[in-house]
């Protein structure tokens, strides 16, 4: 599942291509996602120039120049891409746009948990309603150990669940809540409510400094993420903890202990973190 840098990284590569090209036709091969694409034939999207992309949570938001936007949620296993129509349509791609430049944005997901929802903006540069209910901006200021305190206060879950809430922050899913608590030294078993305000500041930390760091090496590619051409993200062999259970932990040398919680695999180093 494609989280916060990946999201950022196919969004970007979006943007470079997609800014002042125009829309001028959608085929919808097969209606069946999260929401059915159906209602995406009816709005105002064919004619429409594309003035800006950009990234809310896990969401790319496509604004046209009508206070339109189109939004995506690459799911589970969600890829777009942009080619020429020289290109066979693959059998999972089930929605394509057609640019004025020749080229094609084509929407797969082959397990059908993507969104592409057409939404209004009430002004340019706003996050449309539906996205409302989303937490703070890892990477802005005001995501901060204050913040994250206060919201623990009242939560009644453990920490690892607590982080992966998009209404306390978004885009940090099951791999990077696992290198970040590793960073910060705090177990994710923990009750969310007994976090101090030093080991939220921490937390905080160690979530900014790896989601740069992941953005930088262009997300990690666990199993379908892809970079829009197609390419894989580099940060997969950097993580230190997401999927070694069973290794030796790299600070202390601790056998890395693993466990399920909300039916995710959850790793954890039980010596260094408290
Ligand atoms: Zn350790």
């Amino acid at each position: 599942m494609p989280e916060l840098p990946e999201v950022e990284t196919i969004t970007n590569a979006l943007k470079k291509s997609l800014v002042s090209r125009k829309i001028i036709n959608l085929e919808i091969f097969s209606p069946k996602m999260r929401e059915p694409l159906t209602p995406l034939a009816d709005a105002d999207i064919v004619g429409r120039s594309i003035i800006d992309v950009r990234r809310r949570g896990r969401y790319t938001i496509i604004e046209l120049d009508n206070l339109g936007a189109i939004i995506m949620h690459y799911g589970m296993s969600g890829v777009v891409r942009i080619e020429g129509s020289e290109i066979p349509k693959r059998k999972h791609e089930h929605l394509f746009f057609h640019l004025d430049d020749g080229k094609i944005l084509k929407f797969e997901c082959t397990r059908r948990f993507s969104l592409v929802k057409y939404c209004r903006l009430e002004q340019s540069g706003a996050t449309p309603t539906e996205l409302a209910f989303l937490g703070a901006e890892p990477l802005n200021d005001d995501f901060n150990g204050e913040y994250l305190y206060a919201k623990s206060r009242k939560t009644s879950g453990n920490v690892k669940n607590f982080i992966m809430n998009n209404e306390v922050v978004v885009g940090v899913g099951n791999i990077y809540v696992a290198e970040s608590l590793f960073s910060a030294g705090v177990s994710p078993l923990r009750q969310a409510k007994s976090l101090s305000l030093s080991e939220c500041d921490k937390i905080v930390e160690s979530i900014k400094v790896i989601l740069k760091k992941a953005i930088a090496a262009g997300g990690s590619t666990i199993s379908d993420y892809r970079h829009v051409d197609g390419s894989e993200g580099k940060f997969a062999r950097e993580l230190q903890m997401y999927g070694r259970a069973g290794e030796k932990c790299v600070k202390c040398g601790a056998v890395i202990a693993s466990c399920r919680i909300g039916g995710r695999s959850t790793f954890y180093c039980p010596k260094c973190q408290k």
